[in-house]
């Protein structure tokens, strides 16, 4: 095991998207949360759809365009259009950034900037009084942050080396030595996200076989009942995609088999749409169900919460 202060050489270097501070809703406490660009994943319905690709991209906002169209006499390569219902052509833009330098209203953005792992410590230790009185720290988040193990695991070292709580949100599709090696060490919770059951359905909706990521479950879950890191199942509920009865069952009986007996839900919210228009895609017409236009209502929340209720998961 490293000591505290010694860092990976050449590890690979992510983009951050976002360091959010006085976060209330991904841990205890109050928290940073340090959101990861990059994910193995490629979930239909991604809440943060910009975390997804690992390199840096454009983001443009119709609703903080002032018009001023300042950003297509700057722009190289011809690569803005009021005719393209993105406005940016992503297949002529170069990411220069000169619109986004530019801009004066913030409708154009660079998603995801390198960040040394020193900085991101500096700017979360700011809030570390926060932290120590409400019992909250320092979530990774994205994205996914174990793409950059070693990036990390130094991140990780250095917040443990301050007396932050650590906690990691992760898809589950990593490599687990590496990740009980390297990480581990300095996590003090994992929230796993284990989604859909059905192999097919899995791998139709989030690209990926759930093969490992059951198995990496299964494996953290059996370290933290040996004194491990606590691991907290989510699972996202996806109108008619993941909040199925037939889903939630085989999720709650996977978690049981595990000795598991809490769980978290996450409601929906269709917010991620406007997110990917951001970025210039499209939801392809009809690939996704109409119910996924819209929030859950309350007895559909209260029907998935029951069915994880009466297999004896607490929530
Ligand atoms: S990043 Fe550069 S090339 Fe791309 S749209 Fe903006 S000015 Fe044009
Ligand atoms: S510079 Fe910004 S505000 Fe002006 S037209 Fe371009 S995106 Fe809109």
């Amino acid at each position: 095991m490293k000591e505290k202060n010694q860092l990976n050489p050449g590890r690979k270097q992510p983009l951050i998207l976002e360091i959010k501070g006085n976060a209330l809703d991904d841990g205890p406490g109050i928290r940073s949360v340090v959101f990861f660009k990059g994910c193995p994943l490629s979930c239909a319905w991604c809440h943060n759809p910009e975390s997804k690709r690992v390199g840096v991209e454009i983001g443009f906002e119709a609703n903080k365009c002032v018009g001023c169209d300042t950003c297509i006499g700057v722009c190289p390569e011809n690569a803005l259009s009021r005719v393209n219902p993105f406005f940016v052509d992503r297949t002529a833009c170069s990411l220069c950034f000169q619109c986004v330098k530019n801009c004066p209203s913030g409708a154009l953005e660079r998603i995801g900037r390198p960040m040394a792992v020193e900085d991101v410590v500096a700017t979360v230790v700011r809030d570390k009084s926060f932290y120590d009185t409400s019992g909250g720290g320092v979530t990774l988040s994205g994205g996914e942050p174990t793409l950059f193990m070693d990036y990390t695991a130094d991140l990780l070292r250095l917040l443990k080396a301050q007396g932050i709580h650590t906690l990691v949100e992760t898809c589950g599709l990593f490599d687990i030595d590496a990740f009980t090696e390297k990480l581990l060490p300095w996590i003090d919770t994992i929230y796993f996200d284990i989604k859909i059951m059905d192999p097919a359905d899995h791998k139709r909706f989030c690209g990926a076989s759930n093969e490992t990521i059951l198995k990496n479950f299964k494996v953290l879950h059996e370290w933290a009942q040996n004194g491990g890191a606590e691991v907290l199942a989510r699972t996202p509920l996806i109108p008619d995609i993941t909040d199925t009865p037939e889903n939630l069952e085989a999720v709650a009986a996977f978690l049981k088999q595990c000795g598991a007996d809490k769980a978290r839900l996450l409601p929906y919210h269709p917010l991620w749409k406007q997110k990917k228009f951001k970025i210039g895609i499209a939801d392809p017409a009809g690939q996704n169900p109409k119910s996924m236009d819209a929030f859950q209502d309350e007895t559909a929340l209260q029907n998935c919460r029951s069915i994880f209720e009466t297999a004896g998961i607490t929530l």
